[in-house]
């Protein structure tokens, strides 16, 4: 059973979040619910371990594959019906909490299963997906979510969100730009999830938002966005976006404050025991990593929507973003990038925009194509800043990553003319963005690539 929401026509899925601040009581309360949720996950998990152990046992005796016995039920829906009848006995408590709280952790296992089998019949892109692992409250993220019951904005004010049991909870900023939405009936919300990271709460309402008519673009045309590891991105104007500039500085720091706080550490003891210094370090490391994500994801915001206001057609590469993480030169500054979320934001603001994007094959040879003649060089290393191009007769000299951002902006007129023979493949207006979420792994657009296919640097 998948949990996702297909919007309406005309509609889009979009995620609202919002910090929370909850009271002592409320944090208990959610604690408990997150603690409910990995409680029924965990239970699941260990019942699919032991039927997968049993059959695998029994096998091993060469029983009949007939015989054996019989798989269980993947399914989320088997999950809770089983759980219902077990959960006097394995959580007598579990009426403290939200019964969404339970059916949130075997929906979760039930997708990571699924997830799981789909990545091992090769029915899914991207990285291996392993087998699920039980959770913990310590190394796992907590979280729950709800799906029916009193949860939304509170109709009073806009600092309060209502969540099932738990009651009215205050946020750490307005939920205005949510709730205007909601009173002018342009969305609807359709679940809440309720997260604990970097030592805060967090509230995510899924909803489903009515976009507004596309404005013309102010620029117009076509953009060609090379989206680059020395800068964010090199547009076919010209124009360098740089990196965010707070990234480099508050990691530096976050370097040091984690240097001072290994100096603190006292070996052979547990988190808990070390000492009252160890901890502030800790409280300052847990506020930069805050303070960094938010920055980053201000600054590829800012950027996706800036193209998609100014441009009709924005061009980009189809990097394996999966593959280039795992080789380790390249990863740090990819992953800093954010390049993943940045494709992942580009692509539902040209659907909401009515703007084209247009997706480079990753076999497209962006940079190695001289941008005046055409002529592609056998040969451009990673460091190589500089294209200098081979065909004597032309001998044009330009900045790499400029070169290749023409060659995307000239894909894109191809694109309008035949979109089956250029290497290039345009998103569907409609596209919903709900189905491309975590930033680049396993997410591709078009045609693609053969597994290992050379990334055509
Ligand atoms: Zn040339």
């Amino acid at each position: 059973m998948s949990r996702k929401f297909e919007p309406r026509p005309g509609f889009t899925m979009q995620a609202y979040q919002f910090a929370l601040e909850p009271t002592e009581t409320q944090a208990e309360a959610l604690r408990s619910h997150c603690g409910a949720q990995r409680k029924a996950y965990n239970w699941g998990l260990a019942r699919v371990k032991a039927n997968l152990g049993q059959r695998e046992a029994e096998r091993s005796y060469e029983v009949p594959e007939d015989q054996l016995t019989p798989p269980l039920n993947w399914s989320a829906y088997s999950f809770r019906r089983d759980w219902n009848q077990i959960k006097d006995e394995v959580a007598p408590w579990w009426a403290e909490n939200s019964k969404e709280a339970y059916a949130s952790g075997l929906a979760n296992l039930a997708d990571a299963l699924g997830n799981w089998n789909a990545s091992r019949k090769g029915q899914r892109n991207g990285l291996k997906v392993r087998f699920p692992r039980f959770t913990s409250a310590k190394r796992s993220t907590w979280s729950c979510t709800f799906t029916t019951g009193a949860f939304g904005l509170s109709t009073t004010d806009r600092r309060h969100v209502r969540l099932p049991r738990i009651g009215a909870v205050r946020t750490g900023e307005s939920t205005r730009k949510l709730a205007r939405r909601i009173e002018a009936d342009t969305a609807r919300i359709l679940k809440a999830t309720v997260s604990h990271r970097r030592g805060r709460w967090y509230v995510s309402f899924q909803a489903e938002v009515r976009r507004d008519q596309p404005q013309p673009a102010t620029v117009g045309g076509t953009v060609g966005a090379d989206l680059g590891v020395k800068s964010l991105a090199v547009l076919s104007t010209g124009e360098t976006v740089p990196n965010p500039k707070h990234l480099d500085a508050a990691q530096r720091e976050l370097r040091v404050l984690q240097r001072r706080a290994s100096r603190r550490w006292i070996p052979g003891r547990k988190p808990d025991e070390q000492s009252r210094r160890w901890h502030q370090a800790q409280d300052r490391i847990r506020r930069l990593h805050s303070y960094v994500a938010n920055a980053r994801q201000e600054g590829l915001h800012q950027l996706s929507t800036r193209l998609t206001t100014d441009f009709d057609s924005i061009v980009i590469e189809d990097l394996n973003v999966a593959g280039m993480l795992r080789s380790h030169t390249l990863s740090r500054s990819i992953a800093d990038v954010g390049m993943g979320e940045l494709r992942r934001q580009i692509t539902y603001k040209t659907s909401w925009n009515g703007r084209h994007l247009v997706v480079a094959d990753r076999w497209y040879p962006s940079s190695k194509t001289c941008s005046s003649c055409g002529v592609v060089k056998a040969k451009l290393r990673m460091r190589d800043r500089t294209f200098r191009c081979d065909n004597d007769a032309c001998g044009l000299v330009i900045d790499r990553d400029l070169n290749a951002s023409y060659n995307l902006a000239g894909l894109a007129h191809e694109a309008n003319t035949s979109s089956q023979s250029c290497g290039a493949t345009e998103n569907e207006p409609a596209g919903n963005p709900g189905k491309t979420s975590l930033a680049g792994v396993g997410y591709r657009h078009g045609k693609t690539a053969p597994d290992g296919a050379a990334k055509a640097a």
